[in-house]
């Protein structure tokens, strides 16, 4: 008798633990993923500050299931699920809409950037998602400081080294941390015309205070904590544009050629692929053992689906989607030894951190509340802990000594992925505009 089929979409952290909890599994356990990569989100703002590198935070997913025998992976992207025929379509660079089928789904699909119905933001407010969105990011704050280098016009380094950061989520408020730290340690002194400890970094957010899901203090304790490092916070005013000269806040422009999108996310299409009932920020609705109505053979994790505990939802985090990615495994498992079933799903919250500049953090975990150099050292093991294998912890770990000790950074590139490194001296420079110009 042939052996039953798993799909897994996504190897994000819900589709790597689900995938390692089918480790024994008597079944093929196919894991595909469109990059060839899992990316440890949590750290893309250190490889858009240039504390890591790329490869640092990701490993090729091949890499992780070398031994695990039952596991086949595959570079595609999902474009569909047909649930009556029991497959999913996928594309890659040579073939379009393949069919394959399933016994058991798993979506795991995470999430992308919302810009809140203002779509025409992108353009000139990327987010941080990939790893080719925290190189962008890179990319656009070191070349501000080449830019305003080369600038002889001191009027125009203000505006050029104003970097604006929308939405003081974790996300937007780790950043803001990095970067000012970058200004005053691996920066400072590698320029000529421009003081770029003088750079202005301003962080926006339209609710009342940063880091909304923790305690009041916390929340204060990690504003004055970037105020001190030079980081002004503007609360309470979502921005009303953002375009090729910066944003407009609560009527204020703000000039600025670096604005970075740090705020909301939007689920995967998985809710359309299922055509199936989907909260109102469109994450589909699961039950109790993360199955869909209906469909006891299709579940689906992490930040793509939408479940409620004690009356709240659950948040778009790692531990949620690791958690969930495990409780899947782990029962279809039990349904193919025929076993008995885990009790339904229950999150475990093991609580939140937030870095903000260099040894400051934040931790929430129940009703301890810690911030400081404690918290620091506490959510520097929680991450190289959390790393996908044990060469990424050792070399991120190296590095953070590093960057502790010596102020410098691992990746100060400005790397241009479009053929020659032209970019940097396109029209819009002024070196680029003074050889236009000849
Ligand atoms: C910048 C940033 C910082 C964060 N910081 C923290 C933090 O400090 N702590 C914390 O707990 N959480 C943090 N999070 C949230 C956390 O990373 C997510 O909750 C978690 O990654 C969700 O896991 P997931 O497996 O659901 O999705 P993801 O990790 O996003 O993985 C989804 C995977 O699916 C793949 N995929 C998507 N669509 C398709 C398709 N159509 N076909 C094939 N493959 C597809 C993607 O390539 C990806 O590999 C952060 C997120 C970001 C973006």
């Amino acid at each position: 008798m042939p052996q039953p089929r798993i799909i897994i979409v996504g190897a994000g952290f819900a589709g790597l633990a689900a995938a390692k909890a089918l480790k024994k599994t008597q079944a093929e356990v196919v894991l595909i993923d469109r990059t060839n990569h899992h990316v440890f989100q949590p750290l893309l703002y250190q490889v858009a500050t240039s504390v890591l590198t790329p490869s640092h935070i990701a490993t090729p997913i091949r890499s992780i299931f070398r031994n695990q025998k039952n596991t086949i992976v595959i570079m595609g992207e999902v474009t569909g699920v047909d649930k009556d025929q029991k497959c999913v379509f996928v594309s890659d660079a040579d073939r379009q809409n393949v069919s394959i089928t399933y016994d058991y789904l798993i979506l795991a699909t995470g999430a992308s950037h919302s810009y809140f119905g203002h779509n025409e933001f992108a353009e000139y407010a990327p987010g941080l998602k990939s790893l080719g969105d925290a190189e962008a990011a890179r990319n656009k704050i070191l070349q501000a400081f080449e830019l305003a280098e080369a600038e002889e016009d001191p009027a125009r380094h203000r505006d050029l080294l104003t970097f604006v950061l929308v939405g003081a989520g974790p996300t937007g408020v780790e950043m803001a941390g990095a970067l000012a730290i970058l200004v005053r340690t691996a920066l400072k002194s590698d320029f000529r015309r421009i003081d770029p400890t003088s750079a202005r970094i301003v962080l926006v957010d339209a609710a009342p205070k940063i880091l909304g899901p923790f305690s009041e203090n916390l929340s204060k304790a990690a504003k004055q904590r970037l105020e001190k490092l030079g980081v002004e916070v503007r609360l309470g005013h979502s921005v009303d544009q953002i375009d090729a000269e910066g944003v407009i806040v609560a009527g204020e422009r703000i000039a600025s050629k670096t604005v970075i999108w740090t705020a909301g996310v939007a689920p995967s299409p998985a809710g359309k692929w299922l055509n199936i009932e989907t909260d109102r920020a469109g994450r589909v609705r699961i039950q109790k053992d993360l199955t869909v109505p209906g469909h006891v053979e299709i579940f689906v994790v992490g930040d793509t689906a939408s479940l409620d505990q004690n009356g709240k939802p659950l948040p778009g985090v790692a531990q949620v989607a690791m958690q969930q990615g495990r409780y899947a495994g782990k029962l279809i498992h039990s349904r193919i030894v025929g076993s008995p079933p885990p009790r339904a799903f229950s999150y475990f919250d093991k609580g939140s951190m937030a870095v903000v500049g260099k040894g400051f953090a934040v931790l929430q975990s129940g009703k301890v509340q810690v911030s400081g150099l404690g918290a620091w050292l506490a959510w520097a093991a929680v991450h190289l802990q959390f790393l996908a294998t044990s060469s990424l912890r050792l070399g991120v770990f190296l590095q953070w000594i590093w960057t502790y000790v010596t102020g410098q950074r691992g990746s100060r590139l400005i790397v241009n992925h479009h053929g020659s490194d032209k970019g940097t001296r396109s029209a819009e420079t002024p070196l680029g505009a003074a050889a236009a110009s000849k």
